[in-house]
């Protein structure tokens, strides 16, 4: 049986990552913000996750708070590393996407944007170049699922459809208040930053075009499908 398991950047699901975890080869998707390695090598250990089993590292976008460890998790794990293409220049150079950042609050702008945008991350070739629309098949890395391209909180930002139910999408929703699950976990809301709206609602209807049932976030605790129809018409 594969199961989703949400891996803590940061608690209370403030910053997410998290482990596909199959029947033998499990697969990483996200490593968190710079400096994150030991954290979630710890989190492995305590769900008796072996490293060794992981076959890949998917980098869902180019920002920080989501590639800022591939580096050193690559290093440690050796395994391929998969992004878009789109995306590919923010791993390439270790600089996160700057000009996706369009504050969906002041709040935002002016708290969080300086912190994601200053410094440098360790750069990191990618393996696997997704191109376009291409839905890419993890049958290969040991899961029952698909890597879909669901642009619109950066151009080449990709979602893990799994056959199970599940649904990693990331940044193209939020729960919870700030940052996350603090309180309010049933109550979506737009994360910090989307490059456009109107295309994070075309992809929203993609995702749900699929039967997926819990769709989990890069920052806030998993959502069901009927608060995710909710976002999509927050977003207009
Ligand atoms: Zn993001
Ligand atoms: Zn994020």
């Amino acid at each position: 049986m594969q199961k989703v398991i949400q891996l803590a950047i940061a608690p209370l699901g403030m910053i997410n990552c998290f482990l596909i975890q199959g029947e033998k080869n499990h697969i990483l998707v996200d490593t968190g913000i710079p400096g994150s390695e030991a954290k979630i090598l710890k989190q492995l250990r305590d769900h008796n996750i072996n490293p060794e089993d992981i076959s890949l590292i998917i980098i869902s976008h180019g920002h920080v708070d989501h590639f800022g460890s591939v580096r050193a998790l690559k290093k440690i794990l050796r395994v391929p590393v998969l992004v878009h293409e789109l995306d590919k220049e923010a791993l390439e150079t270790g600089i996160g996407m700057t000009e996706t950042l369009n504050a969906t609050s002041k709040f935002w702008d002016i708290v969080l944007k300086p912190q994601l945008t200053k410094g440098k991350v360790g750069a990191c070739l990618p393996d696997i170049i997704v191109h376009g629309d291409e839905v890419f098949n993890l049958s290969h890395y040991g899961i029952n699922g698909n890597v879909i391209h669901t642009p619109g909180h950066t151009p080449g930002s990709l979602s893990v459809i799994l056959d199970n139910g599940d649904a990693i999408i990331m940044d193209l929703a939020s729960s919870g208040i700030l940052l996350g699950g603090i309180a309010f976990n049933n109550r979506m809301k737009h994360p910090p930053f989307h490059d456009n709206l109107e295309t994070v609602k075309k992809s929203l209807a993609y995702i749900l075009s699929f039967p997926a049932n819990r769709f989990f976030l890069g920052h806030g605790n998993p959502v069901s499908r009927q608060l995710l129809e909710k976002y999509m018409h927050m977003t207009g």
